[in-house]
């Protein structure tokens, strides 16, 4: 068949738009060498994502995306692109974050960047510290002062009367005495309301906390059934530390959306099937913290036998949840533990779940359970231009999740990997 000319030189035209045509005004491009949109989605390789305005604006073969005239981050291009990734599990409580309203900025830079963004982390939730510092912190960080993440905190936890963890008391006199451990009904609810008037996102419920001597205190289910109540009526969600089994009982009986851990009390370390019916039944989501473990039974003086042991029973509980559907959301509890690097973290959780799991963990499932999927957790028009270059591909290797070469966050760069 032949076609017309003018037929001909439409299509070269139009070729000629999808191949080279001109970006929008202050758009970025980001060349991929491989493209993962999201952990439901094939990877592309040689892809390309423009963003303009902190918003992807398009993303595919680069030969498809118009990118003529478009800023490039250098450093950046070239390397494996996913979504930004959350730590569903950060403290802001080490001296270096202290006095966030006034501290210079390069100083909270420098904390920010060794403990999240040099590992990808574009959101974070902070699980519980000092409301009013975070709320500096976060200020400071959303002013464009400091780069950073986007912070999510619980602020303020509530603790059982007179069960401050045996973890924590080696705070100062002064923290501990302002960690709020309600006796009543209203007091936790005076604390739940000043803490999310405050500027906090979520609830923290330390259910059962170790007293030493193999004793424990446990919060009484009222004030946990209050405390998550008044949470909930606002939209908002409530996060649990429970120890042991008995304290995901008392989570169930609340109503707690996330568990931040899982449990290596010395009670049942298997997680049966009735009691992950139950999880599922309150849409729980898990924190799987797994190299906490064996950080912390080290730390203890326990034998290598023994860690091994309960750090795989922490293993079979994450894969017993998810294997029965239950949502995993990725964290570290950094800040609490002074270890940042995630590279153990994802090679114990690979032992359960594949790449793609741990991908949505870090993602999708985050982004869902903050009720911000329309916003983030892929790569996609019209979504935040959040994302995290890695120098090689994680479905290769888990640890090269935290190979990170570059942090993107709304289209601004948060970390850069130093020319080496
Ligand atoms: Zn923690």
């Amino acid at each position: 068949m032949r076609l017309p000319i003018t037929t001909l030189l439409a299509l070269a035209a139009f070729g000629l738009a999808a191949c080279g045509g001109h970006a929008p005004e202050g758009a970025t491009v980001l060349h991929a060498a491989r493209l993962y949109t999201a952990p439901d989605a094939p990877p592309m390789d040689d892809a390309a994502i423009l963003f303009v305005d902190g918003k992807i604006a398009a993303a595919g073969p680069a030969k498809d995306v118009e990118a003529r005239g478009a800023a490039t981050i250098g450093v950046c291009d070239g390397g494996v692109v996913l979504a930004g990734f959350q730590n569903s599990h950060v403290h802001f409580t080490e001296p270096k974050f202290a006095g966030a309203q006034a501290r210079p900025a390069p100083e909270l830079a420098a904390a920010m960047t060794a403990m999240l963004s040099r590992w990808g982390y574009t959101t974070v939730v902070d699980t519980a510290s000092d409301l009013a510092n975070t709320v500096a912190l976060r200020a400071r960080v959303e002013a464009g002062a400091l780069p950073g993440p986007r912070i999510l905190t619980a602020g303020g936890a509530l603790y059982p009367k007179d069960g401050i963890p045996i973890y924590l008391r080696d705070l100062p006199p002064e923290v501990l005495a302002s960690l709020a451990q309600p006796a009543t009904v209203e007091e936790a609810l005076e604390h739940v309301q000043a803490n999310l008037d405050g500027g906090a996102d979520a609830t923290k419920l330390f259910l059962m906390t170790p007293q030493g001597n193999g004793r424990y205190s446990f919060m009484q289910p009222d004030i946990a059934l209050a405390a998550a109540d008044e949470t909930h009526r606002r939209g908002l969600l409530v996060l649990a530390h429970p120890t042991d089994v008995e304290g995901i009982n008392l989570a169930i009986e609340a109503g707690v959306d996330v568990l931040v851990h899982t449990t290596i009390g010395e009670g049942k370390t298997v997680w049966d099937p009735p009691l992950i019916e139950q999880m599922l039944s309150k849409n729980m989501a898990l924190v799987p913290t797994l190299k906490l473990f064996p950080y912390e039974l080290k730390r203890a003086g326990l034998e290598q036998r023994i860690v091994d042991l309960a750090t795989g029973d922490a293993v079979e509980q994450l894969r017993a949840y998810s294997n029965a559907g239950g949502a995993v959301l990725f964290g570290t509890d950094v800040g609490y533990m002074s270890d940042y690097d995630p590279t153990e973290e994802y090679r114990l959780m690979a032992r359960a779940l594949s790449p793609m799991q741990i991908l949505s963990s870090l993602t999708t499932a985050p982004a869902l359970r903050w009720k911000e999927e329309g916003r983030r957790g892929r790569i996609e028009p019209g979504k935040d231009a959040d994302l995290v270059v890695l120098d090689a591909d994680p479905a290769k290797d888990v640890a090269n999740f935290a190979k990170v070469r570059c942090t993107i966050r709304g289209g601004k760069t948060t970390f850069e990997k130093p020319a080496s």
